[in-house]
């Protein structure tokens, strides 16, 4: 706390004041769609984002990183503890299992490009709520829109279910080619699941497979 705040503090005390209500976070305007030139300016207009309750807990707004040219993209969930540090997505234990994850079909994660459905941390890592969803969904198209990416990764159930607007489970949608967003969509299990469960590694071993081969195969066409 800075001091000229401490001694204003004790000077209300002072005073008899026993309580002090503080602004609520202010609704500010939505992105609109279309209207910013780069991920820099979208970037500027989400700094400080009062947009929804996070805005009170969060430590960093988490953008995403990577190539702003990308043809492929991961979308996971939201930051974590490590991320709120940091200000970047994946960069816990999750993260490094998503570099191998990406090196593992030749590419680096400075060729790709890296982010979350929401930007900010949930409190305790729990999971996003609508509101939440609603607030931060547009930063995320509009990231779609300004990268461009041919292929989407979701990782884990949250980000598929939000990317695809549908109710269906991981189990179902995992491995199948979707099409949203103006991308070919590969939803596959999270990271941090694999953690929990390494036998599965092997699936999504087989997603990115097919998500390699389809990046391959366009760039033979595009040459
Ligand atoms: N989990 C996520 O979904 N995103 C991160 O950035 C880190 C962990």
């Amino acid at each position: 706390m800075g001091s000229d705040f401490r001694q204003d503090l004790e000077f209300f005390r002072d005073l008899g004041v026993t309580e002090l209500f503080l602004d609520a976070p202010v609704a500010a305007a939505a992105p609109v769609a279309g209207s910013f030139p780069d991920l820099a300016a979208l970037e500027s207009f989400l700094a400080g984002c009062p947009r929804c309750k996070l805005s009170g807990s969060r430590t960093r707004i988490v953008f995403g990183q990577g190539n702003s040219k990308a043809d492929l993209m991961f979308v996971g969930e939201a930051p974590g503890r490590d991320e709120d540090e940091q200000g970047l997505a994946f960069v816990g234990r999750a993260g490094q299992l998503l570099t191998r994850i990406i090196e593992a079909i030749g590419r680096r994660r400075e060729d790709v490009w890296i982010c979350n459905i929401l930007k900010c941390r949930p409190p305790n890592n729990r999971n996003p709520e609508p509101d939440e969803v609603a607030s931060c969904m547009p930063f995320l198209d509009e990231q779609i829109r300004l990268i461009s990416p041919r292929v989407i990764v979701t990782l884990g159930t949250f980000a598929a279910q939000a990317i695809l607007e549908t109710d269906e489970s991981i189990g179902r949608l995992r491995g199948r080619w979707r099409s949203a967003r103006g991308a070919r969509v590969m939803p596959t299990f999270h990271p941090a699941f694999l953690l929990r469960s390494p036998e599965r590694k092997k699936d999504v071993w087989e997603d990115m497979k097919l998500v390699r081969d389809y990046l391959a195969e366009g760039e033979k066409h595009t040459d």
